[in-house]
């Protein structure tokens, strides 16, 4: 099972792909946003690199709960709130140290979390693109009896395929939706983010 070690592991590794993709994640909102996302996202994970030095949890839900804080108050944006609300409904629904159930739980709360502030569907360009397909794809190893490591890999795979399926679609929710049909033709910003740290969860199971 994955537990507060694997959490703390995590939120360094997501950490440093924020910070490496930063220039990535600013490029891809300039093309439809606002070229934020990148500098948000990079704030906000170096607090919480530094907010969790301190700490010694007990539990991967004790992380997640101090990483939904912290990005609500340093991320901004659309995403702030967003990744938030995820980190906070994840909190809530890990139970313990998690095995392939319980990373899927997680998934699928975040995604709900997700969807509930922000109310977007499935195809819609927005990072619920590559969190719905995580979600369902931990959920389907789960049923076929993997380990939680292999039900992370199965979500960071389907996510990083979720964020490139957005490249064709056209945005109908938050800015970049401003941008009608001209927003096709480049990937969403938040979708690509949301793989990146799915990436960095299955990496730090392995
Ligand atoms: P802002 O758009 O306020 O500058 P960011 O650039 O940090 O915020 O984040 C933009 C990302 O937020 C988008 O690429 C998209 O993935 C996500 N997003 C925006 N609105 C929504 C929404 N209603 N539901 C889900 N995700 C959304
Ligand atoms: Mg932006
Ligand atoms: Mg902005």
């Amino acid at each position: 099972t994955l537990g507060a070690d694997w959490a703390l592991d995590w939120m360094e590794r997501a950490r440093a792909v924020v910070s490496a993709n930063r220039i990535e994640l600013i490029e891809l909102d300039r093309a439809i946003g606002d070229g934020d996302h990148g500098e948000n996202m990079d704030r906000g994970f170096t607090a919480v690199a530094a907010k969790l030095a301190g700490v010694t949890p007990s539990a991967p839900g004790e992380v997640l709960k101090t990483v939904a804080t912290t990005l609500m108050s340093t991320v901004g944006g659309a995403a702030g709130p967003l990744y938030g609300t995820a980190f906070l409904r994840g909190s809530k629904a890990a139970d313990g140290a998690l095995d392939a159930g319980g990373v899927a739980a997680v998934l699928e709360a975040a995604l709900e979390g997700i969807q509930a502030r922000g109310k977007a569907e499935a195809g819609e360009k927005t990072m619920v693109d590559a969190w719905l397909p995580a979600a369902q794809a931990a959920r389907s190893a789960a049923e076929e009896g993997s380990g939680p490591v292999e039900a992370l890999r199965a979500a960071a795979d389907a996510a990083a395929a979720g964020a490139e399926a957005t490249e064709p679609m056209v945005a109908r929710k938050g800015r970049a939706s401003y941008l009608g049909d001209r927003s096709a033709g480049h990937r969403d910003p938040g979708a690509q983010s949301s793989a990146l740290l799915l990436a960095a969860a299955a990496e730090a199971a392995e």
